[in-house]
């Protein structure tokens, strides 16, 4: 078992790796986290320190891994790749720790992952750059202290709401990830064709960008797939047509919901009269397991306001039932 997963940062393919922006500068978008972080960063470099720790906090795919490879790049620091459920034992984790040099960062994906007695080590580690080993078993049983080189801690989670609060509180930086606007998607759509070397016209990256669930992951998922079938099709020119009909074939409608979405969002309306359903039967209902509801459909379904939550559970509100051509009637739902 690799408990280091340098692959975890190619992503899908190699072309993920050229498509990941390298510093500050060509990461689009999210300007209020990237104005405060060139503040610490150019703070932490000039005291020659090490960056304080960072929690960085959103869905899947908003750029959370690639954000720690640009702050170790503008840092120009190593960064070591691993991730919650990848480390089992302390142990693992003190040879992950004992293998950092002064400065170094450490990106540990979905953090809220780790077993309990990993992160109570990772508090003294985060806090006083040291951890205590026991070594030996009853009567012999001794703690060794053990120094580490100041290091900086990335840690990335799709729920804030899942990591324990002494976690949390030694981190120095916490940033909140947004879906991204239209606009931006629209950049980076623009960005990733030309890494592609594709031409794309600015209809065609507005559509695009409308469709990609406010996430730049299915930007350049999609992207790839409309490129294949501009290829095929024989155009020199990824337009507005293009993106509508391989989109279309895809099964990704004009909000960028895909078929899980649809079916939630059918389920919730036609099982559950449009709610409230608590989350665990809505999940097995649709063969989904609760937390890929949460962390993967909900977020966005809750961002254009087709969801809400309520303390009774999830309901469908009257966009989401025009979106799906379903007359709404107030006085039905609860
Ligand atoms: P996360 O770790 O949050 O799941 P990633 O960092 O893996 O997301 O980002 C997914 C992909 O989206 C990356 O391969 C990268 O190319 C692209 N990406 C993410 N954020 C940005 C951004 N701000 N600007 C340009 N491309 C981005």
């Amino acid at each position: 078992k690799k408990i280091l997963d340098a692959q975890a940062l190619a992503d899908d393919n190699d072309a993920e790796l050229t498509l990941r922006p390298q510093y500050l500068s060509e990461y689009i978008g999210q300007k209020e986290i990237k104005d405060q972080l060139s503040v610490y960063l150019k703070a932490a470099k000039q005291r020659k320190e090490a960056l304080d720790h960072v929690l960085l906090f959103g869905p899947p795919g908003l750029g959370k891994t690639t954000l720690a490879v640009v702050i170790a790049n503008e840092m120009g620091a190593n960064i070591k790749t691993t991730s919650g459920p990848a480390i089992e034992k302390a142990g693992d984790l003190v040879a992950l720790l004992n293998e950092l040099e002064a400065g170094d960062i450490l990106f540990i994906d979905e953090i809220h992952r780790l077993p309990k007695s990993v992160e109570e080590v990772l508090y003294s580690a985060m806090e006083d750059f040291y951890v205590d080993i026991v070594v030996g078993q009853g009567e012999t049983a001794h703690a060794i202290h053990f120094p580490l080189p100041p290091f900086t801690l990335i840690g990335a989670t799709t729920r804030a709401g899942m990591l324990s609060a002494p976690l949390r509180d030694r981190f120095g930086i916490v940033a909140h990830m947004r879906f991204y606007p239209v606009s931006d998607l629209q950049l980076i759509a623009r960005r990733s064709a030309e890494i592609f070397n594709t031409s794309i016209a600015a209809s065609g990256a507005a559509e695009l960008a409308l469709r990609s669930r406010g996430t730049p992951r299915i930007v350049n998922r999609l992207l790839k797939r409309v490129r294949d079938f501009a290829q095929v099709a024989g155009k020199s020119e990824i337009d507005q047509q293009t993106v509508n009909s391989a989109l279309n074939k895809l099964q990704v409608d004009g909000c960028g919901l895909d078929e899980t979405d649809l079916k939630y969002l059918k389920t919730l309306i036609q099982q559950y009269k449009g709610g409230p359903a608590g989350v665990n039967a809505l999940a097995s209902n649709i063969g989904e397991d609760t937390e890929t509801v949460e962390e993967m459909i909900e977020p966005y379904l809750l961002q254009i306001g087709f969801i809400q939550r309520t303390p009774r559970g999830r309901q469908a509100t009257e966009a989401a039932y025009e979106h799906l051509h379903i007359p709404y009637q107030t006085g039905l739902q609860a």
